[in-house]
């Protein structure tokens, strides 16, 4: 049975969310605080105390602490919403890296591990970062991981350098990737947890990226021989590949949630503009050309939501969705920086300004188009499913066989 209906009670809380992203967080997207390297953290707490007085801190957080642990089809309708300004996610601690990373350490933190870690996250007083990727190592391709992890009596002590770490700087907990390279049958890619200011941790510099709506920018990181105790490994030795693509298909998800509501505010000020701006005797909207790009717009975003949702809906299913988050951002990242990049078009020369906020959201939109896999290469995993069990396209929809 295929049910699109939601829930009053939660269109009511999306309704009550997009209220909150317009009164209280839209002005803070002129802050000073809103830097080259994104807002700094004393705005992000600023922002974190606004969400906490509505009661929309962490709404994702688990009945395991304190939370009603929303189902994917409800993070959609709340997360979309909260996209309406890139600093509404931000707010309601559901911005990415965090978001993701508490998913994770929910699934797979001790209790003790979870008191340091993950419970400070929680409540919006620390932020967290996943370090994967390395210059020259982990990438597209995470097999290619060079930093290492070598055991020492109780503790292992990690090497390596990683780049574009976003929320590296000033971060309370740490999630690592490294290979443990000698201890025994225990080896392979593996998760660690180390806190944030122990001297092991170097941030070299934070880069300048075309986006800057990541807490404190993304980040070149060197481990400088990190100590950190065996009781920190975060799961299983040898299982991050594992975990890490547990975290990675609700986490894909939750960006193209973010994403659509952002996309959609573009597409609500260009359509405004295409109402009152003339040129040529009408207002520009009759003119075909700008009527139709406004109009390919709402397809790709309905669209766009239509895929959210099944793919949220396979999850809620209890599935992994490995393969159906591999086509909803692929095709969602791609989309949505079409509809913002039609929005800039039909504002005309003040869409490359920033007298309005799309020019913003097109340079942040950039980055989707890449992380948690770039479009190649989830298009690189379907043709080799595609491969091994056939094309969708041949089965009866619900059957398992081609
Ligand atoms: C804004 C932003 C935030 C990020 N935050 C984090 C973070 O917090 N933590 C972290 O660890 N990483 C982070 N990353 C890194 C991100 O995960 C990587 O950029 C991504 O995995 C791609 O790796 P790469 O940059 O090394 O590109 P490469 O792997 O070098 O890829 C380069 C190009 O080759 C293409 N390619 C690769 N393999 C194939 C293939 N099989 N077929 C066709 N084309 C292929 C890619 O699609 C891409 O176009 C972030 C990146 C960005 C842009």
């Amino acid at each position: 049975m295929i049910d699109f209906s939601i829930p009053q009670e939660l269109t009511a809380l999306g309704e009550r969310v997009r209220q909150f992203v317009i009164d209280e967080i839209i002005p803070y997207e002129r802050d000073p605080r809103l830097t080259q390297h994104g807002p700094n953290d004393e705005l992000r707490q600023e922002l974190v105390e606004l969400a906490r007085k509505q009661g929309l801190l962490t709404p994702q957080a688990s009945p395991r602490f304190g939370g009603k642990g929303i189902s994917h089809i409800e993070q959609s309708v709340i997360y979309e919403a909260a996209g309406w300004s890139t600093l509404g996610p931000v707010a309601m601690n559901c911005a990415a890296p965090d978001e993701g990373n508490m998913f994770l350490l929910d699934k797979l933190t001790t209790d003790e591990q979870a008191e340091v870690f993950l419970k400070p996250v929680l409540d919006g007083r620390f932020r967290s970062v996943f370090a994967m990727t390395e210059p020259g190592g982990a990438g597209s391709d995470p097999s290619q991981l060079l930093t290492e992890a070598r055991r020492d009596g109780d503790s292992y002590v990690i090497n390596g350098r990683k780049w574009l770490i976003t929320g590296a700087n000033g971060a309370g907990t740490w999630i690592i990737m490294a290979n443990v390279v000698d201890d025994g049958n225990r080896s392979g890619p593996t998760l660690f947890l180390a806190k944030g200011d122990d001297p092991g941790i170097v941030i070299e510099r934070v880069m300048n990226s075309m986006d800057r709506n990541y807490v404190e920018g993304h980040g070149v990181v060197v481990f400088d021989d990190l100590r950190v105790p065996a009781a920190n490994v975060l799961g299983e030795v040898g299982e991050a590949m594992r975990y890490a693509q547990m975290r990675l298909a609700p986490a894909r998800l939750t960006h193209a949630m973010r994403w659509l509501g952002a996309a959609s505010r573009a597409q609500h000020i260009a359509l405004e503009h295409a109402k009152t701006r003339t040129a040529f005797g009408s207002p520009i909207i009759d003119h075909q050309g700008v009527g139709f790009m406004l109009a390919d717009n709402e397809i790709a975003l309905t669209q766009c939501r239509l895929a959210i949702w099944y793919t949220a809906w396979v999850l809620d299913q209890g599935q992994k969705g490995r393969h159906e988050s591999s086509i909803s951002k692929a095709f969602v990242s791609e989309e949505l920086f079409k509809v913002v990049d039609r929005c800039i078009q039909v504002m005309g020369g003040i869409g490359v300004t920033d007298e309005t906020p799309i020019e913003m959201i097109f340079r942040d939109i950039r980055g989707f188009r890449l992380y948690d896999g770039p479009t190649e290469v989830h298009k690189y995993a379907i043709i080799r499913r595609m491969n091994h069990v056939g094309s969708t396209a041949a089965r009866v929809p619900g059957s398992d066989t081609v």
